[in-house]
């Protein structure tokens, strides 16, 4: 198999957050399980805003290369494969530094509140992981049980990490993310962010079965005018 079709996914997926300002320089990392224990990835020290496919690694759940590429994989894949270790449900994971979304996690500020209905159905509340030293085995540890309970996670001092049924679902929580920190970041700097009650997040918990969403979301707080 050559996974083409993934590895241009990937790509376009990297072009993305490298344009929306998601990462820096060769910030960031991105992922798909293709097997058992195959998954593609995106290489180390390479500007996920200008990669091609040919960048794309196949690799094991121990980041071992299984094609040979003058190319070496992501340091942080280790934290993909905790996703996947611990998630049967998912097959893609996307790891980025969006600004507003990064800052909560540097405020030590959980987006764990519902906001907004599309971030409530697609993220639920969003909490932070503690925070782990880059490429180390930290990292994965940090995320462990977090991820058996929500597919996105803050990770303290750091960035974000979002989990999904495909690179599309995987790459849209970020983007959910990013816009909902934003959003929540703007309205407190008004002065006031009000959440939705427990009878709307009742409400919207009905929408998830109604559409038989199957991404994993903690229920947010409720609480009123912070
Ligand atoms: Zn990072």
């Amino acid at each position: 198999m050559n996974y083409e079709k993934l590895k241009s996914e990937i790509v376009e997926i990297g072009r993305r957050l490298w344009l929306r300002k998601y990462v820096a320089a060769n910030d960031g990392n991105i992922s798909v399980k293709v097997g058992e224990n195959e998954f593609l990835t995106t290489p180390t020290g390479v500007s996920k805003g200008f990669m091609n496919s040919e960048m794309i690694l196949l690799v094991d759940a121990d980041g071992n290369l299984l094609q040979e590429s003058k190319y070496k994989p992501t340091s942080e894949f280790k934290m993909h494969a905790e996703v996947y270790r611990k998630r049967d449900d998912i097959t893609a994971v996307v790891h980025a530094h969006p600004p507003f979304a990064t800052a909560f996690a540097l405020a030590g500020i959980p987006l764990d509140e519902c906001y907004l209905p599309e971030s409530a159905l697609f993220l639920g509340a969003v909490p932070i992981a503690p925070f782990a030293l880059p490429s180390t085995d930290e990292v994965p540890a940090s995320i462990s049980d977090l991820i058996l309970r929500t597919d996105v996670i803050l990770l303290a001092n750091h960035g974000a990490l979002t989990a999904g049924k495909n690179l599309t679902d995987a790459y849209f929580k970020m983007e959910t993310l990013e816009h909902t920190a934003e959003i929540v970041w703007r309205a407190k700097t008004l002065g006031n962010a009000n959440v939705l009650s427990e009878k709307e997040r009742e409400r919207l918990n009905a929408l998830r079965e109604k559409y038989g969403l199957t991404n994993k979301v903690m229920d947010c707080k409720g609480k009123k005018n912070l």
